[in-house]
């Protein structure tokens, strides 16, 4: 496809700066979130934005939030933004909330080899006038492409930011289908953080043998009711995942329920169960289903 233009986009930030936002503003109504294929890493949301001439995929860095370990984990997370990786790394920003955590963020991404663009987010809660020191104390890191202060919640300026996303992107092949559903998103990220939960709280007890299906999704006034399956192949597992008196499978739960009521920004209603399958990994139909909650 001569003059189609492909590439990847990475969104970090401390947790709770507003990168899962961003990304589905960006993405809007023309695109959609895909479920990544079974075999490529499960733990990086992909927000695809399509248009005519172009693919651009971003790699959110969904579940750092919340998790006990903050800092370090966080740290560590976003240490694997490798070099070649993105075209552009995103660092994002709360206005209302800057500290030292991201200048040295910024700091570290000074020499990996993308174009850098620093988002001063969730303007709209901030004064004005707010912003010019930010954005004083910003302007020494001169390594950086571009700065943009915007609302990933309301969307203003998010379009500038698009557009100069769009300059960088080079010429190539889209990486993925170009049609996807856009239904599968939400879905997607809920049996994600269903199954990052296990992996806290279970650590090494039970492998990574542990996929979760979504049994129901259900969308009401208030709430939102979602039945999931943990599925794990080895019997064994199953008592160690519900725990004594339930209490694991608890935990993980309120955890979980936790998270997705942020995602959504709904109340959830969240039934967990655990099924044992066999050799779930090696079973086709299991795998295709899986990989499209
Ligand atoms: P992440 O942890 O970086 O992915 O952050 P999220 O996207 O989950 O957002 C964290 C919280 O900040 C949520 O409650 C969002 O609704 C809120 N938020 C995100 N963007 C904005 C914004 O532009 N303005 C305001 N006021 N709140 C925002
Ligand atoms: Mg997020």
């Amino acid at each position: 496809m001569a003059g189609f233009k492909s590439g990847f986009v990475a969104v970090i930030g401390k947790p709770n700066v507003g990168k899962s936002t961003l990304v589905n503003s960006i993405i809007g109504e023309k695109v959609s979130i895909v479920s990544p294929k079974p075999q490529t890493t499960r733990n990086r949301v992909l927000g695809i934005l399509n248009t005519e001439d172009a693919q651009v995929i971003f790699v959110d860095t969904p579940g750092v939030q919340n998790t006990s370990t903050v800092l370090g984990t966080f740290m560590r997370r976003n240490s694997n933004i490798s070099r070649g990786e993105a075209e552009i790394i995103v660092i994002v920003l709360d206005a209302g909330n800057v500290t030292t955590v991201d200048y040295k963020l910024i700091e570290k991404y000074k020499d990996s080899g993308a174009r850098l663009f620093v988002v001063i987010n969730k303007t709209d809660k901030i004064k004005p006038d707010k912003v010019f020191p930010i954005l004083s104390k910003l302007n020494e890191y001169t390594f950086v492409d571009k700065f943009f202060s915007l609302s990933a919640q309301s969307g203003k300026n998010v379009d500038f930011l698009i557009e100069e996303i769009m300059k960088l992107i080079p010429e190539g092949e889209p990486y993925f289908d170009r049609e996807i559903y856009t239904d599968k998103s939400i879905r997607f990220m809920t049996a994600e953080i269903i199954r990052e939960k296990a992996l806290l709280f279970l650590q090494e007890e039970v492998p990574h043998g542990i996929a979760i299906e979504i049994k129901l999704f259900e969308e009401k006034k208030t709430i939102v009711h979602i039945a999931a399956d943990l599925i794990v192949n080895n019997p064994n597992h199953k008592q160690i995942v519900i725990g004594s008196n339930g209490e694991m499978l608890k935990k993980i739960g309120m955890s979980a329920r936790s998270d997705i009521e942020k995602l959504i920004g709904k109340q959830v209603l969240l039934e967990l169960f655990v099924r044992v399958e066999k050799d779930w990994i090696n079973k086709s139909s299991s795998v295709s289903t899986l990989g499209d909650v």
